[in-house]
């Protein structure tokens, strides 16, 4: 597992600000907390109030149990014994159908029914050139001196593999098929806000009423806290130039919220650095490029699957474009975070800001 330290900081910290303790409060409730390390390549942080610390940790260690089982369905690296999951998908492509779990079908049938009604830029098909820019990055990651780019020509080649329609789901027999076999899958783009969704919803249809699922910065919450004082969480925001800092100062601002997703994809997240210029994670389908309009993007709203599905598209798309884009979308708001520090949102998210718009967690 490649753990960033980073993520840690990040995930720590984001808690902080959105556990503070309400004090003097007569609650029977107290909140608690705990970090997993094993699934997504990313700190697992579970945050949430009950009545025991026998009652959170069941709930918690339901939650990871979760998180684990769909970090090896959605792996693209790793076989498992007895288990189909993407990577069994990838390697069966342009031979056969890969019988596959429920979780998996419903994944890349929501990508694919996403993908048709957004602008073409998160593609869980690009896994072609996804895959030479992550053999290009963990290269330069682990040798900074001889870190180089891609050859353009072998992106070009592989980007001719990456036709979502390509993607045969059939639901009744559950298997996926990819009918070019030269293409792959990268679900990266929407795998961890869709695990994160799912086991939400999971736990919340088992009764459990206040609390915090929060990978690597992919944050969703549901209720209130239960400390008798505050009616919303809050959620702090990175600032891009100081990702392990999460102190009040630090963050670029805190979002209040109940029952919603704060998530962000960010350049500061993944990346690596050729000629003393940064290349980030996020992948351009039109140049095969590296996208560098921003430092990072946020996408609040309630669904965190589609946040994170969508957030991808926003920090591909120029800001114009991707005001007007997320304006078609009721109850979905979004933060861009420029090169130059500027930031913009989109109207509907400044109340529920604390630095922007004045809100408070009462
Ligand atoms: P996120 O963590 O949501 O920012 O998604 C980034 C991950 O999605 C990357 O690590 C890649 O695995 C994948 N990815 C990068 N660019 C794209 C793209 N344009 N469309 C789909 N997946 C992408
Ligand atoms: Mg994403």
């Amino acid at each position: 597992m490649r753990l960033a330290h980073k993520f840690l900081c990040l995930v720590l910290a984001t808690l902080f600000v959105a556990g503070l303790t309400a004090c003097g409060s007569k609650s029977q409730y107290k909140k608690f907390s705990t970090t997993y390390m094993d699934a997504f390549d990313t700190v697992l942080e579970i945050m949430g109030y009950c009545k025991t610390q026998k009652e959170f940790d069941a709930w918690a260690e339901k939650a990871h149990q979760r998180f684990v089982e769909l970090d090896h369905l959605y792996d693209i690296y790793n076989n498992y014994d007895g288990l189909n999951n993407i990577k069994t998908i990838n390697d069966n492509a342009g031979k056969a159908p890969v019988k596959v779990a429920p979780e998996i079908i419903d994944l890349i049938s929501f990508s694919i029914e996403w993908y048709d009604k957004t602008p073409p830029l998160s593609n869980i098909a690009l896994g072609a050139p996804l895959s030479i820019w992550h053999q290009y990055r963990e290269a330069g990651i682990a040798d900074p001196e001889h870190a180089e780019l891609p050859p353009m020509d072998k992106l070009k080649a592989a980007a001719q593999h990456t036709d979502i329609h390509k993607v045969i789901v059939d639901k009744a027999a559950s298997t996926v098929y990819l009918e070019d076999p030269e293409m792959s899958l990268d679900v990266g783009t929407v795998a961890k806000g869709y695990a994160t969704e799912l086991i939400a919803q999971e736990l919340k249809a088992e009764g459990w009423t206040s609390f915090i699922v929060n990978a690597g910065g992919n944050v969703r919450v549901v209720g209130k806290p239960l400390d008798g004082v505050r009616q919303h969480w809050g959620i702090g925001i990175t600032n891009p130039d100081k990702p392990d800092d999460m102190s009040d100062d630090a963050t670029l601002d805190t979002v209040f919220c109940t029952d919603m997703s704060v998530v962000t994809s960010g350049d500061y997240q993944r990346y690596y650095m050729v000629d003393g210029k940064r290349y980030c994670h996020i992948i351009d389908p039109n140049t095969l490029m590296p996208a560098d309009r921003f430092r990072a993007v946020t996408i609040v709203t309630e669904d965190s699957g589609l946040a994170d599905y969508l957030d991808t598209i926003l920090f591909v798309l120029p800001y114009e474009e991707g005001l007007a884009f997320i304006k078609t979308l009721p109850g979905i708001e979004a933060l861009w975070v420029f090169p130059d520090g500027t930031v913009k949102t989109t109207d509907g998210l400044k109340p529920m800001m604390k630095k922007l718009g004045g809100a408070t967690s009462k």
